[in-house]
């Protein structure tokens, strides 16, 4: 049986509205963000993604500059408890 993707989310980042205010970095539960040494158009350090992203939004919850959008892999399996005989 192949083994159960580890990244369920992702997301789409709009590095020029970033401001570099860092809020998302602790919001992030698995810890997937980063801030960029390169700086985007506005001049501000921005942030970029690593892989292991959930889809949990908190990230776009926190965002003030609404930077970021959300993207979730379709389930691949039911949410079920029982199995076949
Ligand atoms: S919360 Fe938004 S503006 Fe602040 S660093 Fe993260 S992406 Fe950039
Ligand atoms: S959706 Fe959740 S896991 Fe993915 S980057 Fe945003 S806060 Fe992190």
């Amino acid at each position: 049986m192949p083994a159960a993707p580890t990244i369920q989310g992702s997301v789409s980042i709009d590095i020029n509205k970033c401001k570099g205010c860092e809020l998302c970095i602790p919001a992030c539960p698995a810890g997937v963000l980063r801030m960029t040494p390169e700086f985007n158009a506005k001049g501000y350090h921005y942030v970029e993604l690593f892989d292991g992203c959930t889809g949990c939004e908190m990230c776009y919850l926190i965002c003030p500059d609404y930077v970021f959008e959300v993207y979730r892999r379709p389930q691949e399996r039911k949410r079920s408890t029982r199995h076949s005989a």
